[in-house]
């Protein structure tokens, strides 16, 4: 393994394979309800980037059983992380998270709970009671940064400045959780440059990173943009060579959650390579190999 992979991670912390459960808490994001804007992030779904989750309207304890029961119908899997996936996971009431939280995080075999979120949506109440959880079981955050870069960021219609994340990335550290950070590879207008950037400040500041392919998916802004020719996605040459860049520039231990996004297949209208997921590892190893990106730093 040429990269500290989620699945190395987790066999060295915990011992085995752990899989993850996808959770809908029921959610919504300030950049879709008003607070910042309705419109969303302009390449987010409707299904707020979590399409694979469960149903919001059964109790958490019961999508953690079904979920289990898919898993095992194909797996012996012991070990099990609570994640909660669409929208933004800290943007409720604390005493309705507080319940959440703790339904997921409190059976044994669930390991640790991972929650996607937006650097502002981390209050004072909420870091305490994350700070409190952490306290009896993992706790990951998932700050979805995407890039450094201000164009980008105001066209990608983000809504929160970098400084915001610096504070939140503060917070998160004076507790002790887990911080992981996506950045979007192939956004319109970033140069190669502009992605390292990225890459290398969420390096940095983060125990984890999601490397994820811009997808242009059905129904959002960014396929007005694509049609009208405003930018064009990437090549799988172009995305591996520049994903090889990134690998060689993270510190070694910034365990690597996603290398490339595991889009709706039925929204995704480009790239279209990218739903050959076979073929894309495939062609990232075999790149990773030639290169030998991490410079004989390999991982068991
Ligand atoms: S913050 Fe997340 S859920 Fe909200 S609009 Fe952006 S990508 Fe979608």
């Amino acid at each position: 393994m040429y990269y500290y992979s989620l699945n190395n991670y987790l066999k060295s912390t915990f011992g085995e394979k752990v899989y993850k459960i996808s959770l809908n808490g029921g959610m919504t994001c300030p950049n879709r309800d008003g607070k910042i804007d309705i419109r969303g992030c302009i390449f987010c779904s409707r299904g707020g980037s979590g399409e694979f989750s469960a149903d919001s309207c059964l109790p958490v304890s019961q999508q953690i059983e079904q979920a289990k029961q898919r898993i095992r119908a194909k797996s012996d899997c012991q070990k099990f992380i609570a994640y909660f996936q669409p929208f933004t996971n800290t943007y409720a009431d604390v005493d309705y998270l507080r319940k959440l939280y703790y339904e997921a995080a409190m059976p044994d075999e669930i390991v640790a709970l991972s929650i996607a979120t937006r650097p502002d949506c981390l209050s004072d109440e909420v870091i305490s009671l994350l700070d409190e959880i952490n306290r009896f079981k993992p706790v990951w955050i998932e700050l979805g940064l995407q890039t450094i870069h201000k164009r980008t960021a105001e066209y990608i219609r983000r809504g929160y400045e970098l400084g915001v994340y610096d504070e939140a990335v503060l917070k998160l550290k004076s507790i002790g959780v887990n911080i992981i950070t996506h950045i979007i590879i192939g956004l319109p207008y970033e140069t190669k440059q502009n992605i390292l950037q990225s890459v290398k400040y969420a390096g940095e500041r983060s125990n984890g990173i999601k490397l994820q392919l811009l997808h242009v998916l059905k129904d959002t802004d960014l396929l007005t943009d694509y049609n009208n020719g405003v930018f064009k996605t990437l090549t799988l040459e172009e995305y591996v060579d520049v994903l090889c860049d990134c690998i060689e520039i993270l510190p070694p231990d910034v365990v690597v959650h996603r290398l490339t996004g595991d889009g709706d297949k039925e929204l995704l209208v480009s790239p279209m390579w990218s739903a050959d997921k076979k073929r894309v590892l495939n062609t990232i190893n075999k790149t990773f190999r030639e290169r030998d990106v991490t410079q004989g730093r390999l991982y068991k």
